[in-house]
């Protein structure tokens, strides 16, 4: 069970969090117009768009045909989080005449690509941004949901005006303790050890394996941190770092049945200092708090594992709390109503 949190959702009871009941009032699509397309997955297109109301530039998320309950779930979730800080804003969710086509409407960020930002952050900068995102979820985690896709695709950065806003509620879920979810979710890179093996039980620390694989990819530079070819070969880079000893004890504290065809996963690896990462192009951004750091979100024990409140406790984002950063939050019993 969650250390934190875990009964976040029984608390607010099932008006928050379930999804498949209720009923989603839509706007017709006329208001918002397609400026130009940004990107597109397996579920969505998102596209550039237009509010005609206010002239206001807008984000359009056309879902794609899919399970009816994914987009109340994907509504709902952001619903809920209406307020949350640094969570992407719904605006509005539109419909077209057909009832085939299902649009989320929510702000845009002026986003600079993680691909070509990541490797220019300066040591305050990554910080800063490491702050935002846990000031983000553990709010996200504190109202019972953890979000199952963190990765730099999902994090949006203007970095003009240094905001951070997290995207992509489309596979978030609500947590109740002792229940078993889906391990085929999120992306390769970012997937914590617990998907890897097949194990299900798992909660709102799975969201910081995600935010320690981003972490360690700004201070080393070295993006992704882990990059396995499949499932089999991503538990594999992650146990050449942390160590077959960690794995095993890991899976033995679990009852974890794992086996595996692959012959260099039954290899025995010692655990890599973290100090082995530092080269000469990332050396200002490594200082033993940032390498602390990374070390307790690493970790195969998801108990072990820092979570959002800690973290931000944790001396490496420390100038950023004395800065006093307060994000604006939703009172506690702040049920967003449908
Ligand atoms: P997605 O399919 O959700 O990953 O979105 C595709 C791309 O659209 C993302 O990689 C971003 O570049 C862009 N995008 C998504 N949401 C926003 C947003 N709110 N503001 C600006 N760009 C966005």
């Amino acid at each position: 069970m969650s250390r934190v949190y875990a009964d976040a959702n029984a608390i607010r009871g099932r008006s928050w969090y379930e999804y498949s009941k209720f009923r989603i009032e839509w706007s017709s699509p006329d208001r918002y117009e397609i400026v130009r397309r940004l990107g597109g997955g397996k579920y969505s297109e998102v596209f550039e768009g237009v509010d005609t109301v206010n002239s206001e530039r807008c984000v359009i998320k056309v879902l794609k045909p899919i399970a009816g309950h994914k987009i109340k779930r994907e509504i709902k979730t952001l619903r809920n989080l209406a307020g949350a800080p640094n969570v992407i804003a719904l605006l509005d969710v539109v419909r077209d005449p057909s009832r085939k086509y299902h649009s989320l409407i929510t702000e845009y960020v002026e986003n600079v690509e993680w691909s070509q930002l990541y490797m220019r952050l300066t040591d305050a900068d990554i910080r800063h941004y490491t702050f935002q995102l846990l000031t983000a979820l553990d709010f996200v985690h504190s109202h019972g949901i953890i979000h199952r896709d963190i990765k730099p695709a999902n994090v949006m950065i203007d970095h003009q005006r240094r905001q951070l806003r997290l995207i992509d509620w489309g596979l978030a879920e609500f947590y109740h303790p002792d229940t078993e979810y889906h391990v085929r979710v999120g992306t390769r890179h970012y997937k914590p050890p617990e998907l890897l093996v097949g194990y299900k039980r798992y909660d709102y620390s799975l969201d910081l394996w995600g935010l320690g694989c981003m972490v360690a990819a700004m201070i080393f530079r070295k993006q992704p941190f882990f990059r396995g070819s499949d499932n089999e070969d991503q538990l594999l880079k992650i146990m050449k770092v942390l160590g077959t000893a960690k794995m095993d004890a890991y899976l033995k504290a679990y009852s974890i049945p794992f086996e595996s065809d692959v012959e260099d996963l039954l290899g025995n690896y010692p655990p890599r200092a973290w100090t082995r990462f530092i080269t000469a192009e990332n050396q200002h951004l490594t200082s033993p708090d940032a390498l602390d750091f990374i070390d307790r979100l690493l970790r195969f024990d998801p108990r072990e594992r820092l979570t959002a409140k800690e973290a931000m406790a944790h001396a490496y984002v420390g100038t950023v709390r004395v800065e006093g950063i307060k994000p604006e939050g939703l009172s506690d019993s702040g049920f967003a109503s449908m």
